[in-house]
């Protein structure tokens, strides 16, 4: 069974106010609790109410954690300063992500904490933090963890994490290459079916995920004027997790001019599509404090 804690499903930027309260605007960050081990996914400033909920749980104990950094964007990493369990000596924090594209994962994460963007400085934080850049599959207590790069305009990474009998993934910023290859919408106009090979790739990653946490920030009309930004179209998300035969798609990243009203609309189109396409996949829309527990139902069904 894996538990997965919505704590940051906004994209970009953190757009707090009453017209985004429902979906949250915290940016992204995704726990995970899978053979008894802390799993998170991105540190946007969603990790801070993590942290504060750690806090409590844990009090005095020691606390491990495994911190994935899909990319080192500010809406993936701005939490990490304020997160309170990496100032305290008992706690250890591991932290895995992509090197950059001329620097290293743990000089990105000291320069966001130079003096002059904030008064404490990454070595200063108390807790045993190790940086990790990571290429290939490995394990933790029986779970593994996959990386995959993505097309995004930063050395980017989604991660499928699997305890055997459930598997998790969180895709986020991820651009189809039919189109930012091409750039125009169209894949049918272009001879070339290289981007769609490297889709391809995309989809037999995502292959029977029981959950995939996916970036769903444009529909394709807003997508036209956004080309090259790195994201995705709502419609191409749902065609790969239908093609991948993904269980269920919580659609994440929110756009910061998506208001409540907005992200609903983004749902209802995303769940008709895939009802077109046919097929058992569920679609709903990842929101603050949503908790989904991967491999329940299962286990229901056996007794
Ligand atoms: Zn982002
Ligand atoms: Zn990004």
């Amino acid at each position: 069974m894996i538990k997965v804690t919505f704590w940051g499903t906004r994209g970009s930027i953190a757009t707090p106010g009453r017209k985004t309260a429902r979906y949250g605007g915290n940016t992204s960050c995704v726990e995970l609790r899978a053979a008894g081990q802390v799993f998170v996914f991105d540190a946007g400033t969603g990790i801070r109410e993590l942290g504060l909920r750690l806090e409590q749980e844990f009090k005095s104990k020691p606390l491990t954690l495994h911190l994935f950094v899909s990319h080192t964007h500010w809406d993936h990493i701005q939490g990490f300063p304020f997160f309170l369990p990496a100032y305290h000596e008992k706690n250890q924090i591991f932290v895995y992500g992509p090197a950059g594209r001329d620097k290293s994962l743990d000089e990105i994460l000291r320069i966001q904490m130079d003096s002059d963007y904030f008064p404490v400085e990454l070595g200063d934080m108390k807790a045993k933090i190790s940086v990790n850049e990571i290429r290939d599959r490995f394990s933790i207590e029986g779970v593994t963890v996959e990386p995959f790069y993505l097309n995004h305009p930063a050395m980017t990474f989604a991660y499928r994490l699997s305890d055997r009998k459930q598997t998790v993934i969180y895709a986020t910023d991820n651009e189809p290459y039919r189109y930012s290859l091409h750039q125009r919408p169209n894949a049918s106009l272009d001879k070339s079916d290289f981007p769609d090979y490297l889709d391809q790739k995309f989809v037999e990653f995502l292959a029977n995920a029981d959950l995939l946490i996916g970036e769903a920030q444009y529909t394709i009309k807003e997508y036209q004027t956004k080309k090259g930004w790195g994201h995705s179209p709502i419609e191409s998300l749902v065609e790969f997790a239908w093609r991948a035969r993904v269980k269920k798609l919580a659609l994440f990243h929110h756009d910061p001019l998506h208001d409540d009203k907005a992200v609903d609309k983004m749902v209802k189109h995303a769940q008709r599509l895939a009802r077109v396409r046919g097929g058992n996949m569920k679609c709903v829309g990842a929101f603050e404090g949503m908790k989904i527990v991967v491999g329940k139902a299962d286990r229901k069904r056996k007794s």
